[in-house]
């Protein structure tokens, strides 16, 4: 009995020398001291054992035990460390490289154009109004006084989803959304992105409007050419000259185009401004009473103006940009510069 649990104990021991994987010791614990496990099975023999052999084979076969259960624990974390040591030796990391520099983007151009604007305005007390980019004809044309049929609606190339859905043309039917649900006074800009059949180094199927509404008791057109000439001068710098010239739009009357000395030659004419030394930046005028009775305000006690003013030519002009499309390719030397 004796000897069988030395050469248990020397063949187990054996085992564990040569076991290599956490696997393979485990098996070797079980194949030893588990239930069925060869020493358990010397150790259920005990009973039919002498009194005298008992304790001292029962004492031999406790210490096996022991013996063999601290080898299996020491190999076991011994296997681990070596794992470790071999893991960290491969995940070195090498800190002589050079790191990536993390590049920062910057505000697109048009973004920063329109936070501008906007913030001028705010200062005017005009608060920024957004509406639907999928609009219904009623707020693109008919509230704004374009009659279907009417030839105005040629004006703008309009993309339709279907005959009384469409791709809003302009930021104005913000305005009158805007009138909907608030009685004067109301003083509004409404920055966004309008769309129109159209494409080449000036036009963009798509691109950016900011508009602004202004209603109140007693608004006349000589305020519309103080606010307009106030933003002019912060955007600008001040004393840049403003021009109004007549014009029409369908959602107001009188109407106007709104020049100002070209940026470029300050006057002087240059190929910018096509030697004439003037810059179109706007359209603006006050609002047609029709527009008014669409949106349930009275005519006869609220006057007020409207203007608009497409961002990628200001951000043109301001920036001294030649080419529309290079505000919509997205290329990160062009766009880093601003
Ligand atoms: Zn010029």
């Amino acid at each position: 009995m004796k000897e069988q649990l030395e050469r248990l104990l020397s063949s187990a021991l054996e085992e564990v020398a040569r076991a290599d994987s956490e696997d393979l010791l485990q098996e070797i614990r079980i194949k030893y001291l588990g239930k069925k496990g060869a020493l358990t099975a010397v150790m259920k023999g005990l009973g039919a054992l002498s009194n005298d052999e008992r304790p001292v084979i029962g004492q031999l076969a406790n210490s096996v035990k022991v013996e063999l259960e601290e080898k299996l624990s020491d190999t076991l974390l011994q296997m681990r460390e070596t794992t470790r040591q071999q893991k960290l030796e491969r995940e070195r990391i090498d800190i002589t490289l050079p790191g990536r520099r993390q590049h920062l983007g910057t505000r697109h151009p048009i973004t920063l154009v329109a936070d501008e604007i906007a913030e001028i305005f705010a200062g005017l007390g005009f608060q920024v109004a957004e509406g639907p980019e999928i609009e219904l004809d009623f707020y693109n044309f008919e509230a704004l006084n374009f009659p279907k049929d009417h030839p105005a609606r040629d004006m703008q190339d309009t993309f339709f989803v279907d005959d009384n859905i469409l791709l809003r043309t302009h930021t104005s039917p913000v305005q009158v959304r805007t009138m909907l649900k608030h009685a004067p006074p109301v003083r509004i800009i409404s920055p966004g992105t309008v769309y129109r059949c159209d494409s080449d180094a000036t036009h963009s199927p798509m691109f950016h409007q900011v508009e602004g509404l202004m209603v109140d008791k007693g608004v006349t057109f000589g305020d519309l050419k103080g606010i307009l000439t106030i933003f002019v001068n912060q955007f600008f710098g001040k004393g840049t000259g403003v021009r109004l010239r007549p014009s029409f739009f369908p959602f107001t009357e009188p109407s106007a185009e709104v020049d100002i000395a070209c940026v470029m030659c300050k006057g002087k004419g240059c190929r910018v401004c096509k030697q004439s030394g003037w810059l179109e930046i706007l359209g603006a005028g006050m609002i047609d009473p029709e527009v008014y009775r669409h949106v349930g305000y009275d005519p006869e006690s609220v006057s007020g103006f409207a203007f608009g003013m497409g961002i990628e030519r200001i951000a043109m002009l301001k920036y001294g940009i030649g080419d529309m499309r290079l505000l919509f390719d997205n290329d990160v030397r062009f766009l880093g510069q601003f």
